[in-house]
């Protein structure tokens, strides 16, 4: 508790004996902790093993693209689905036998989260919810690259609004499925936080038209910048840094890393 945090709580119980109240519990506002996007420092993330994140997104998806605030640096583009696992909805994410459904997705440009400080040109949030509410927001990083067929359509007509059918959500993602997990918030108005992150290691590719026919909507960004971790404890499943170039390469490189594990 910050200085300044105590120092308002003795006012408040200050105040309410001034005023003849009964001492009030100390009860405050849910301090601004766990803001996110934040800097994921690969060499003090906590090695663990997550329960694994089990992808079943749609794959004839139909997909409302809606330009949100352009030029502004809480708008983006995003890609609204029917929440659900019916044959033309977005379908889930189940970790630990708890199933977040995705209600959409959208990007950021630049990335929002950096990984030992470096930033990519564009960040993809897919926004999943579970029947309590609770939101869980798989972010992936986009480098420039090869084009990205799955994101064609999307990224060949902005900025909307139009509807795609027969979408494959499930495409955009990339093959190795480490991450990294923490608690954290949304990253536009209002912050909510109790937001559950996942921020997958391998990154997927954009071209540079790819990449400029998003960033000509937003030539001032719409990222947020990275917010203190305050004690938070990031948690991976991904191997140590040092071989984590290898993961990158293609998949004869993670199959050679989980032998050694
Ligand atoms: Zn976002």
């Amino acid at each position: 508790m910050s200085r300044r945090v105590i120092a308002n709580s003795i006012r408040a119980i200050s105040l309410a004996f001034c005023l003849g109240a009964a001492l009030p519990p100390i009860v405050q506002a849910a301090p601004i902790t766990g803001q996110s996007p934040i800097d994921i420092v690969t060499s003090d993330a906590v090695h663990a093993s997550l329960l694994p994140l089990q992808f079943n997104y749609g794959t004839d998806a139909n997909v409302t693209i809606t330009p949100i605030d352009l030029g502004g640096e809480d708008g983006t583009i995003r890609g609204a689905v029917t929440p659900g696992t019916g044959p033309t909805d977005g379908g889930k994410v189940t970790v630990g036998g708890v199933d977040y459904v995705l209600q959409q997705f959208h990007f950021h440009t630049p990335s929002e989260h950096l990984i030992n400080g470096q930033q990519f040109p564009m960040e993809l949030h897919l926004v999943n919810q579970a029947a309590d509410g609770t939101l869980m927001v798989v972010g992936v990083m986009i480098e420039e690259g090869a084009p990205n067929a799955a994101l064609a359509n999307f990224f060949d007509n902005l900025p909307g609004p139009f509807l795609l059918t027969g979408f494959n959500i499930q495409a955009i993602l990339p093959s190795y499925l480490g991450s990294y997990r923490y608690d954290g918030s949304l990253t536009t108005p209002p912050f909510t936080e109790g937001v559950l992150w996942d921020v997958l290691a391998q990154p997927i590719t954009m071209s540079a038209e790819q990449i400029e026919a998003f960033q000509s909507f937003f030539e001032e960004g719409d990222a947020r910048g990275v917010q203190p971790l305050n004690g938070r404890v990031v948690l991976t499943d991904v191997p140590e840094p040092a071989s984590l170039a290898l993961l990158f390469v293609g998949l004869t490189g993670v199959v050679v890393l989980r032998r050694r594990r």
